[in-house]
């Protein structure tokens, strides 16, 4: 950021201030996330940087549905219990501190636990249209029961 000579001098202010962030919450859309799902944004894509990085907060049982990511998406988790599965694979619990990464293209989702919030941080890089993912079919009730017990997990 520049600081001019003036803002210095009013009432002395560090050069390097935090911003507040005014980016409002947004609901997450109903076509590519089942429950009640929120998101803040924390970078966007700007120019030639593809930076998309956003905090996902997933209430009880919300999830994404099955996507894909043109160069992959790393999450990492920062509160509660989720879930998140690949195309062929088991269903994975998810805590605090771990840190999961979707290869580009490959068929995924992520989301709470049944009983317990969930909030990650996705973090991806835009293709070079801007398109961040590729959305395709809901999780059933009956693939999202097919969760391990996060008791045990
Ligand atoms: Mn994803």
């Amino acid at each position: 950021m520049s600081v001019s000579a003036s803002s210095l001098s009013q009432g002395g202010e560090p050069p390097c201030r935090s911003r507040r962030n005014k980016v409002a919450t947004v609901a997450g859309p109903s076509d590519w996330f089942t429950g009640a799902v929120f998101i803040d944004a924390v970078a966007a894509p700007s120019g030639d940087a593809r930076l998309s990085a956003s905090s996902v907060h997933f209430t009880p049982g919300a999830r994404t549905a099955w996507h894909t990511h043109p160069n992959g998406q790393t999450i990492f988790v920062t509160e509660g219990v989720g879930l998140a599965q690949r195309r062929g694979g088991p269903i994975e619990v998810i805590r605090p501190g771990d840190r999961v990464f979707f290869e580009p293209g490959e068929h995924h989702w992520h989301g709470a636990a049944a009983k317990r919030f969930m909030t990650h941080l996705a973090m991806l890089e835009v293709d070079e249209k801007g398109n961040p993912a590729t959305w395709g079919d809901h999780v059933s009730e009956a693939e999202y029961a097919a969760a391990p017990s996060v008791e045990d997990a």
